[in-house]
């Protein structure tokens, strides 16, 4: 079995490529490494079964077919990311999508669509279940993300329809674990970052905006078994349990027994207020539902953190 990972030198995608290596897959990793890195997928490098091809999916695709299944999680999906790289964030939801859906029809191979929560926007129903529509502001500054994978949801479902293209759409609700960039702006590396240096945690407007966060081996294993199933349909994948994003910050003080305090910033425009995902599709569906808890999923974060930034640290010493 050949699969065709696009964005798998990505946080997400390299842990995709690991486990699917696992499974028995020969993997393809295509990434412009705009904001993915090699570091990611260093040690699959000398792996017979590994490939890794610097590409840009939204040019002509380096690959011609053969592929069983392919993945595209090819997209800056940080906050602080799609607000550096607007442009290209539309151009590889809707290009990128485009030339991958070609290459899957082509390959008659499954097809799998990263999307996100955040085509719920600043959700009115709570929580989020797949059938509701969301709450996006087109011309916001989110909407590079939101409206690039909306549209990308559009178009994987319209090659199935079109062409009976084997097709799934994962709502990615917020991810974490090792391997997220320490700079990425999200809150959990973040917070984390700040308090393993001792600085003040800083939380964004009044901090009980709410978020449920999923560690990233239950992330892979949902991504892994939606390929399996037969449903076109978008499928929430998230951990249900939901947070403020100040006892989020009490709990990262706790596990770090960093003395830091909590320094309140604006909140960011549109930032969404609630977020929480309905995962009874995917039980059903799958037979799935996250395993990792916060506090043993953020332990296996934190120790990674630290642990780079001590390999990092005596290089600048030098
Ligand atoms: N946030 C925060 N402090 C930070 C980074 C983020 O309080 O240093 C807040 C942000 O405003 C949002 C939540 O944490 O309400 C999650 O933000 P993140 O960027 O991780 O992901 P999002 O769910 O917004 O895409």
């Amino acid at each position: 079995m050949r699969a065709l990972v696009a964005g798998g030198a990505g946080f997400i995608g390299s842990h995709l490529c690991d486990r699917l290596l696992r499974e028995g897959f020969r993997v393809v990793c295509l990434d412009n490494l705009l904001t993915g890195s090699k570091t990611n997928i260093r040690h699959l490098l000398k792996v017979p079964a590994f490939r890794f091809i610097p590409a840009d999916i939204t040019l002509k695709l380096p690959v011609r077919g053969g592929f069983d299944l392919i993945y595209n999680l090819a997209s800056p999906a940080s906050p602080r990311d799609y607000l550096a790289f607007p442009l290209e964030t539309l151009k590889v939801g809707s290009v990128g999508t485009m030339n991958l859906l070609e290459l899957a029809w082509r390959s008659k191979s499954v097809f799998v669509q990263a999307s996100t929560s955040e085509v719920y926007g600043d959700p009115k129903v709570h929580p989020q279940p797949e059938s509701y529509w969301g709450n996006v502001n087109p011309i916001g500054v989110r909407a590079v993300y939101d409206e690039a994978k909306r549209f990308s949801e559009a178009l994987a479902t319209s090659y199935h329809r079109t062409h009976g293209l084997p097709v799934r759409i994962a709502r990615i609700f917020n991810t974490y674990g090792p391997r997220m960039k320490a700079n990425d702006g999200r809150v959990v590396p973040n917070l984390i970052a700040q308090a393993l240096a001792g600085r003040p945690l800083s939380v964004y407007g009044s901090g009980r905006q709410t978020r449920s966060f999923c560690y990233v081996s239950d992330m892979v294993d949902g991504l892994f078994r939606l390929a399996g199933c037969s449903s076109a349909g978008p499928v929430n994948l998230g951990n249900p349990r939901e947070f403020t994003i100040l006892r989020f910050a009490r709990l990262v003080l706790k596990l770090t027994g960093a003395k830091s305090r909590v320094e309140h910033h604006p909140l960011p425009e549109d930032d969404p207020v609630r977020r929480r995902p309905d995962i009874a599709r995917a039980r059903h569906l799958l037979g799935w539902e996250p395993r990792v808890p916060l506090e043993e999923g953020l332990k296996l974060t934190i120790e990674w953190l630290s642990r780079k930034k001590t390999t990092r640290a005596p290089r600048r010493w030098k």
